[in-house]
């Protein structure tokens, strides 16, 4: 009993410092944007009509619910779409 306890604290540990690792990465590809004036992935750009600059800005601002809240409210498929997208 008393080692399973320790195995699930140190998994519980492993899987809390993987998801710190993946939050970061995302915040720091977040951080590529250049915030464009005309942003060409806006709804006009995204064929979906995902508002890239609205989920960009809300990773940018460490809000990562309400990023993946924007995400999904048109489409249900966008971790699908994101590796099909021509990305043109
Ligand atoms: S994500 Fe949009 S606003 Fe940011 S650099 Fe790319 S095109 Fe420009």
């Amino acid at each position: 009993m008393f080692v399973y306890k320790i195995a699930d604290i140190k998994l519980s540990a492993i899987f809390i410092k993987r998801k710190n690792m993946i939050e970061q990465q995302i915040i720091d590809k977040a951080n590529y944007c250049l915030n464009c004036i005309n942003k060409p992935c806006s709804t006009k750009g995204c064929p979906m009509h995902t508002k890239i600059p609205e989920f960009i800005s809300m990773i940018k601002e460490n809000n990562l619910q309400e990023a993946y809240k924007i995400l999904k409210e048109n489409n249900l498929f966008s971790y699908i779409c994101a590796l099909i997208c021509p990305q043109e």
